[in-house]
């Protein structure tokens, strides 16, 4: 199967060199897993009178009765007329008229094929392919052409469809004895998947439409399997191999704080998933978790009992969070529920002066402050704690794999990690992304939450949504704008922010109204200040670019307008009308676009409208964008398939999960005789040495 494709029959060094540059494909294994796009079933006959009324490729039976020659100004073209018993078409040719007029024979049964085309009403086939009814029932026909993905080039140098698919047929008649199985008998007999080598050559030359589902099936199984297998044994060799501290105790600070200063009754989901983080900080291995959780769902309170729990036990702990406001948010909250604990609390970002660090890292090295807080600051070499046991990570997608790895070096045994994400990933694709983290959902809100209502609207209402913001600051209630800033050096974005803070001003004009402006080039302090006018109340207006996008908690804010809103994906949209809707009060969304847009952007608008779920959204995220590009795995490759369907095909990726969990729980190490193709397979693969999923 290593064999180079030069000594293939049909091949020839021009064309595995083709082959290769254009397609990737060098071996004999790599041409086999070349799978087909797409069929032409040649299995079934159509009446002329129910032609699907598209451009499709379709066989028909029939006469053809006459032969006529039409010149027009764009030349000559051959026009035949062609009848069954259920209507009349045309077959046309624009070239090579002659000797194709000498091969038709007139009113004789002859098989069409080809591509659909209609005008006006009226369909005809351009350059057919036509057989004599008579030599067509004499040859071996495949039912099921395979179709390959191709290239320009292949086809200019002459690699047409035909031929790729001699090739291949050349390929598996190479292959005398069967291609070696890689999947164990009982698990085939359990989920009635056809053999290796039967799905292989089913594939490329499928006999049926049942033997091709087959035949797919049993691979896309394959491919799934093999993923989760990898991902599966690199949990547990995480598990076995890296220690982790044992916090036994759940001490006075907890309880003290759960039963003294808790600010509300948790849901049942919240207490739920600190029981599973409690139980996994106690095992002896060390943690590494998700925890997903809807905006609004309450991830921070969970946060602060979880390092609670650390400290109990005698270690320090760290909440870090991907924007300095939001590190700030989270000192300012944490400190003072801490203050009656008279825990000490510490904040590190990038804006810390130097003489502050000093006296910081001083603390953090001798113990002496328990809870830092802060930014990627506090992944810098020159922090070093003293213990540190447990490391929260907020809104985990803002943050870089390496970032995550750096916590580790912090001390001896790594610190239990425990990522938070707000952005809710459907749970079959987070068990194949985080295959090898272990996951905890939040999936209740706190009890009294308004649904925010999502409204779209365009400019031509602007004067309307004005209006409408001056009736919520009358009863009391604060409102963001955000504008789009898709790359921070966007001058272009910058400018849509300052007409749109301009154009604000006038309709909301001093002293009667005060308006915040927040971004990306502001000074942070100048940034600080403004969030806290903002928080404060003393502005009724937040203008802003997406740094507020994550976390932020203003309850008294009850109206978000995005502008530009089909610049936004979804999930940050979701993320942007998570900042409302955190009061007693009912809060609006009101997307602002304009009067056109994308089919796409229109999907996500109406999604946004019609729902609040966050996993709903991100379903339909998902099938919008497809699962390349969700959070940084564009680089991985590790959600690209052959064959397999992340979205279509989530029953058995679920399946072969649950399969390769049993497998390895009862042969780890995978002697069972039964187990030795999957060996041999986990060993031919080659293993992605930055698969990037196993940091954290
Ligand atoms: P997120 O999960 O988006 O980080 P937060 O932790 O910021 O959410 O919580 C959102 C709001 O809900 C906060 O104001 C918080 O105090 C409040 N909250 C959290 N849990 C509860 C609860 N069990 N009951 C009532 N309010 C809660
Ligand atoms: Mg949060």
């Amino acid at each position: 199967m290593q064999t180079p494709l030069v000594y293939l029959k049909g091949v020839g060094p021009d064309r595995a060199r083709l082959l290769k540059e254009e397609l990737n494909l060098q071996t004999f294994q790599d041409l086999l897993h070349f799978f087909p796009n797409r069929y032409i079933d040649r299995s079934r006959f159509y009446a002329i009178r129910e032609l699907p009324q598209n451009n499709s490729e379709i066989q028909i039976k029939g006469k053809i009765t006459s032969v006529s020659f039409i010149t027009q100004q764009r030349g000559k073209r051959m026009v035949a007329q062609f009848e069954d018993e259920s209507g009349t078409m045309e077959l046309v040719w624009f070239r090579g008229h002659q000797w194709i007029r000498d091969l038709i024979k007139i009113n004789e049964s002859y098989v069409v094929f080809g591509r659909l085309n209609w005008f006006k009403g009226k369909a005809s086939i351009p350059h057919p392919e036509f057989e004599l009814e008579a030599t067509f029932q004499q040859s071996t026909k495949m039912l099921f052409y395979p179709i390959y993905s191709s290239t320009e080039k292949l086809v200019n140098k002459g690699l047409s469809q035909k031929v790729i698919q001699k090739i291949m047929v050349n390929l598996l008649e190479t292959k005398t004895t069967p291609f070696s199985e890689t999947l164990p008998q009982a698990l085939r007999d359990q989920y009635k998947l056809i053999s290796k080598d039967y799905a292989l050559r089913q594939i490329h030359f499928p006999e049926s439409q049942q033997l091709l589902s087959r035949a797919q099936m049993r691979l896309k199984f394959e491919e799934f399997f093999y993923m989760q297998m990898q991902l599966v044994l690199k949990n547990l060799q995480r598990k076995q191999k890296i220690k982790g501290h044992v916090f036994e105790i759940i001490g006075t600070n907890f309880h003290h704080f759960f039963e003294k200063h808790l600010p509300f009754e948790l849901t049942e989901a919240q207490k739920r998933v600190i029981k599973e983080i409690r139980m996994d900080m106690g095992t002896g291995r060390q943690m590494n978790r998700l925890l997903q959780g809807d905006v609004g769902s309450g991830k921070t309170i969970v946060a602060l009992l979880v390092m609670l729990i650390a400290i109990d036990n005698g270690f320090q702990a760290c909440l870090v969070a991907p924007t300095e406001i939001l590190a700030q948010q989270h000192f300012q909250s944490l400190s003072e529920q801490l203050h009656a604990l008279q825990i000490p609390v510490a904040l590190l970002t990038g804006n810390t002066t130097k003489k502050e660090r000093v006296v910081l890292h001083q603390g953090l090295v001798d113990g002496s402050i328990p809870i830092l807080i802060g930014t990627h600051a506090v992944l810098e070499d020159a922090v070093q704690f003293k213990n540190l046991g447990l490391a929260v990570i907020d809104e985990q997608h803002r943050f870089g794999v390496a970032q995550r790895a750096k916590l580790w070096q912090k001390n001896e045994l790594p610190p239990h990690v425990l990522v938070m994400t707000a952005t809710p990933i459907p749970r079959t694709l987070a068990m194949s992304v985080y295959g090898d983290l272990d996951l905890s959902v939040i999936d209740e809100l706190p009890p009294g939450r308004k649904k925010v209502k999502t409204l779209h609207r365009t400019d031509s209402n602007r004067l309307q949504v004005f209006a409408f913001v001056k009736d919520q600051i009358a009863l009391g209630r604060q409102v963001y704008v955000v504008y789009p800033l898709i790359q921070e050096s966007s001058q272009l974005d910058y400018k849509d922010l300052m007409d749109g803070y301009e154009s604000l001003s006038r309709s909301f004009p001093m002293p009667e109204y005060q308006i915040s402006i927040v971004h990306g080039q502001m000074k942070s302090e100048d940034k600080a200040y403004e969030m806290q006018r903002f928080i404060e109340g003393k502005t009724q207006i937040m203008v802003a670019t997406t740094v507020i996008e994550v976390g932020v908690n203003i309850p008294n804010a009850s109206v978000m307008i995005i502008e530009s809103a089909e610049r936004f994906g979804l999930s940050q949209l979701h993320q942007l009308r998570g900042r409302v809707g955190r009061g007693a009060d009912q809060s609006y969304c009101i997307l602002m676009t304009g009067q056109k847009q994308s089919q796409e952007a229109k999907i996500r608008m109406e999604t946004m409208v019609r729902s609040n779920d966050g996993f709903e959204i991100a379903e339909v995220d998902l099938k919008l964008r497809g699962p390349g590009n969700l959070m940084g795995t564009q680089q991985s490759g590790i959600l690209q398939f052959k064959i397999a369907d992340l979205i279509q095909d989530q029953p058995l990726l679920k399946a072969a999960r649950e399969k390769a969990f049993q497998i390895l729980n009862e042969d780890p190490s995978l002697k069972h005789p039964d187990h030795q193709c999957i060996k041999k397979t986990l060993a031919a693969l080659k293993f992605d040495s930055n698969i990037w999923n196993f940091i954290s």
